[in-house]
């Protein structure tokens, strides 16, 4: 028999060998978590890399929560506006401060502010309810060039916890302050207080019911700890996010000299145990700025963007491997975090304006303002597909 030369063999086993590297390198989501918990669904298809951004010469942007986005189907023209209405607010009152020459560290403060004031947000006024029925508020800021950094945890009678955070950078030592003491430490500093009923709104209180009522009915199935999503395991980081936290609220920005900014405001989860600290005041979780790199905001299952390092990660990327802003984000946000348990989103900007908004989430409000004042918001799901 004539001997066939081996070199058909060659291409036989290069994608053999392609094929099994494919196979075994690219377990995201649900097989590569690593903790058991179930992975959040796949929303749609995910695009095998991001290098466009989403928006170019944005100098601000903002956020209103990760989680289940507005339905279009079933959000009146009014309830479309008032969301509309509050992100764009929060841009104009951010641009403001930019148009003047101000800082971008002043203009994510004075936006975050406007999103704090207003009760559709889960952030000051509309925060969302403990599992004991009471309020504790979480913020961080950052600036990026020289890395400062100011945080508060479980507040409870700062008005507006964004501007606790900036009193923590401009007047402590320190980084972050927690509890009684960040609320004491607001107060001396001149900062506005209210009581706990200043928080309240029915809509988070409605919420707190249902997810006392899942509670029940998860126990009485000898289920989880109760999360009001019986689609997904009680206790997954996922359904959390997905079920519990709509309307965090964050904000980047670059100002005339370049420099970043970031900053995030939370009632954390509705129904969280009384003294969870979610990634929102953690910086290099829930917020970081970075000359050069990136100022990023997030929103979503907070231990899962703690343990994943998110924000921080994302600039890490563009400093050590030369990322864009998009691929960087989508990398962290979109292929990384879900393999943990967990989805939401971040708002990322680059110091050239080039900005971008992965989501793992169904959905994730945002909007941002472009140098020559053109104001972009979204709010439904088909005008932000997920994992892109
Ligand atoms: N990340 C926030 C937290 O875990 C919640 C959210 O963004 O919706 O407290």
């Amino acid at each position: 028999m004539p001997r066939r030369p081996l070199t058909w063999l060659i291409p036989a086993l290069a994608t053999a060998a392609a094929v099994t590297v494919t196979v075994v390198v690219v377990p995201q989501g649900g097989g590569g978590a690593p903790d058991d918990r179930p992975a959040p669904a796949a929303h749609g298809e995910r695009p095998a890399g991001k290098a466009e951004p989403d928006a170019r010469d944005v100098v601000l942007a903002v956020h209103g929560g990760a989680g289940t986005a507005l339905d279009r189907d079933k959000t009146s023209p009014e309830r479309e506006k008032a969301y509309r209405d509050g992100l764009a607010g929060a841009l104009r009152a951010g641009r403001k401060v930019l148009d003047k020459g101000g800082s971008s560290i002043d203009a994510v403060q004075a936006a975050v502010v406007k999103l704090e004031d207003n009760p559709l947000f889960n952030a000051g006024k509309g925060a969302v309810f403990t599992a004991d029925a009471g309020h504790e508020l979480d913020a961080s800021i950052m600036r990026g060039s020289d890395l400062k950094a100011g945080a508060v945890a479980g507040v409870k009678s700062l008005r507006n916890p964004i501007a606790g955070a900036r009193a923590v950078l401009d007047k402590s030592p320190h980084v972050l302050l927690a509890g009684e003491g960040a609320d004491d430490f607001g107060a001396r500093h001149g900062l506005k207080t209210v009581t706990q009923d200043y928080y309240w709104t029915q809509a988070r209180w409605d919420a707190l019911m249902a997810a006392k009522e899942q509670e029940k009915g998860d126990r009485g199935r000898g289920g989880g700890k109760g999360v009001p999503d019986g689609r997904k395991a009680a206790d997954s980081p996922a359904a959390l996010a997905d079920a519990q936290s709509k309307g965090t609220v964050g904000a980047v920005a670059v100002d005339r000299k370049r420099d970043l900014a970031a900053a995030t405001s939370t009632g954390g989860m509705t129904n969280k145990l009384p003294g969870r600290v979610g990634d929102s005041p953690l910086i290099g979780s829930g917020t970081y700025a970075k000359n050069g790199t990136v100022a990023a905001s997030a929103t979503g299952a907070g231990e899962v963007f703690i343990r994943g390092a998110a924000t921080s990660t994302i600039s890490n990327l563009m400093e050590f491997k030369g990322a864009g802003v998009a691929s960087a984000a989508y990398e962290v946000i979109v292929k990384r975090l879900p393999g943990l348990g967990g989805d939401g989103g971040v708002i990322a900007l680059a110091p050239d304006g080039a900005f971008d908004a992965p989501h793992s989430s169904p959905g994730m409000l945002h909007g941002y303002v472009t140098k020559d004042g053109k104001i972009v918001t979204k709010i439904f799901p088909d005008e932000t597909p997920p994992n892109s």
